[in-house]
């Protein structure tokens, strides 16, 4: 069994199947954690599928400086439910970069369009 990165359960049955588009992300938090385990993978393809349109870059190019993700937190979800269009989710991410462990924290902001959920922008503080 392989632990899912975003630490919730096991990647089968957590964030794989969003993965390989074998099923949707019902919330906002799923879709937050799919892409932050996206992120750990380097899966640019997902990442950049799951962007909104309006602030989807280019392309996505991972740091050449080794990132290593440690571990993600949700601290608080608003809206971004099976019913809602639009929802924040207010996350701690841990990473280690040049033997440092370092905490970003962001407030994310999604969309539902035509039934998907879509990562929009988010604010760092
Ligand atoms: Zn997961």
């Amino acid at each position: 069994m392989q632990i899912c990165p975003c630490g919730s359960s096991n990647y089968a049955n957590c964030c794989e199947p969003f993965h390989n588009a074998s099923q949707l992300a019902p919330t906002a938090e799923t879709l937050m954690r799919s892409r932050y385990s996206a992120y750990v993978l380097q899966n640019a393809d997902y990442l950049l599928e799951t962007w909104h349109k309006t602030t989807r870059p280019k392309q996505l190019d991972f740091p050449q400086e080794t990132v290593s993700w440690q571990k993600l937190e949700i601290l608080h979800t608003k809206k971004g439910g099976a019913k809602d269009e639009k929802g924040r989710v207010e996350f701690n991410a841990f990473y280690v970069e040049k033997g440092e462990t370092h905490l970003m924290h962001e407030v994310s902001r999604f969309k539902k369009v035509a039934g998907r959920w879509f990562y929009v922008d988010g604010v760092l503080d």
